[in-house]
């Protein structure tokens, strides 16, 4: 194949041409360092131009849980690339679809009936949230607030913004986004205390949508699966459906295999996406019982769920999402999921009490380092680029959130990535 490139812009390095060209996600355009050119992956690890080679210990955004060109995934899809590659989900159905559907409603947590495809995980957050309010519109007993926790995460589109903290990433637009109420994560000191004030706004409340165990992009905040059970006991006692939000903590993040697994009280909605096609396409899932969905059935047309994207329930995404179901299921995956939990306890125990880390934290095959800092936190800090940029100089793909160093790293990385990845924190602790 011939490049429709002029000579001279093929002759200039993808990094000139991608700056010329190229806006990027979080990025601040202005000071933004060159963007690496990635050529290639495999596994765990990513290569650049030059052939050098990057852990990929942050799994490419939390999505990459089986490491980069699974042979095994890129084969299922190849194929299905040659026999329907996409058809309009509207009066239209295929295999893919339907047999993940079957697939994925018996392994969630509590009893889930049915599948709504969107593209990504802010996607599966809107339609869960539409889900709830036209729930109750549709009973006729409406309830339009929303609870959710203060620094939690749930994506970027202007729902999703809504039920998220109030961080730098919303300030232009905070004017604009609905009003949610937000409550302090759970422990044994406060749960009362939320669990009366939830039972008191009961007449207002819809739904509580919620990151369970463990809110991401607000600094990796861990919590006790004992006090959400509370809440979401309090929410089904109060006739508020309950949204777990599993975009990020779904597919064996958390060390098992969901994290609401850990509830005796099961959530009414899922919201999956990020791990669910193994990273190999996008996808988003948004999944409901029949009370909800029956909800939706009446002549009455003002009662449908208006609402699709262009690429719902695409065809090679949900291939994907079956191969990455079957590696999901390979009991070698789960041994790797404990490999990896039990080798962050021990680089936890080495590393505790060092003078320079305020609070250590793990769930699953995550573990957060908080740095001490004197001027407090914050996502724009200086250390926090010069922490990533201190990585990436050993190779190492780590993206700190503001003074908080995290590894989420994809299931089949080696005991030796591991090491080096636990070798280049400990000396930035000593040296930075
Ligand atoms: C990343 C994330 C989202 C948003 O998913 P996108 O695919 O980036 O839109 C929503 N919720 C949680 C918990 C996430 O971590």
């Amino acid at each position: 194949m011939s490049s429709h490139l002029p000579s001279t812009e093929e002759n200039k390095s993808l990094v000139e041409r991608d700056k010329k060209v190229i806006w990027h996600p979080y990025t601040q355009m202005k000071n933004a360092l060159p963007h690496i050119p990635i050529v290639r992956g495999e596994g765990a690890h990513i290569f650049d131009e030059d052939g050098k080679r990057y852990i990929d210990a942050v799994s490419s955004w939390w999505v990459n849980i089986h490491g980069h060109a699974h042979p095994y995934i890129a084969e299922k899809v190849s194929a299905q690339l040659a026999i329907l590659e996409q058809v309009i989900f509207a009066g239209f159905t295929h295999e893919p679809a339907v047999r993940l559907a079957e697939r994925l409603l018996p392994l969630l947590p509590g009893k889930q009936d049915k599948v709504f495809y969107t593209d990504n995980g802010s996607t599966a957050v809107e339609v869960a949230l539409k889900m709830c309010l036209q729930y109750f519109n549709n009973i006729e007993k409406p309830k339009t607030k929303i609870l959710a926790f203060k620094n939690a995460y749930h994506g970027d589109t202007f729902g999703a913004m809504s039920v998220s903290g109030r961080s730098i990433f919303t300030d232009a637009f905070n004017g604009l986004l609905f009003d949610v109420e937000f409550i302090d994560l759970p422990n044994a000191a406060n749960i009362s205390k939320l669990t009366s004030h939830i039972s008191h706004l009961k007449s207002e409340l819809a739904c509580f949508i919620f990151e369970p165990l463990i809110l991401g992009s607000g600094g990796m905040l861990m919590y006790e699966a004992e006090y959400l059970d509370q809440l979401v006991a309090c929410c089904q006692e109060n006739d508020i459906l309950t949204i777990a939000d599993e975009v990020m903590t779904g597919f064996g993040r958390t060390g098992t295999f969901f994290a609401c697994e850990r509830l005796a009280h099961k959530p009414d909605i899922f919201c999956l996406s990020k791990g669910l096609t193994g990273g190999t396409m996008p996808l988003g899932v948004t999944t409901c019982s029949n009370k909800i969905f029956d909800a939706f059935l009446s002549e009455d047309k003002v009662k449908t769920l208006y609402h699709g994207h262009s690429f719902t329930a695409n065809p090679l995404s949900c291939v994907a999402s079956l191969a990455s179901l079957d590696i999901l299921l390979d009991p070698k995956t789960m041994q790797n999921i404990k490999r990896i939990e039990a080798s962050h306890a021990k680089f936890a125990e080495e590393i505790r009490g060092h003078k320079r880390i305020k609070e250590l934290r793990q769930t699953g095959t995550i573990i957060a380092i908080e740095w001490k800092t004197e001027t407090g936190t914050s996502y724009l800090s200086e250390l926090r680029n010069k922490l990533y940029n201190y990585f990436l100089g050993k190779g190492i793909v780590l993206r700190p959130l503001g003074n908080i160093i995290y590894i989420m790293p994809p299931y089949v990385i080696s005991n030796e990535d591991l090491r080096e990845v636990y070798d280049a924190i400990k000396m930035a602790l000593d040296e930075c």
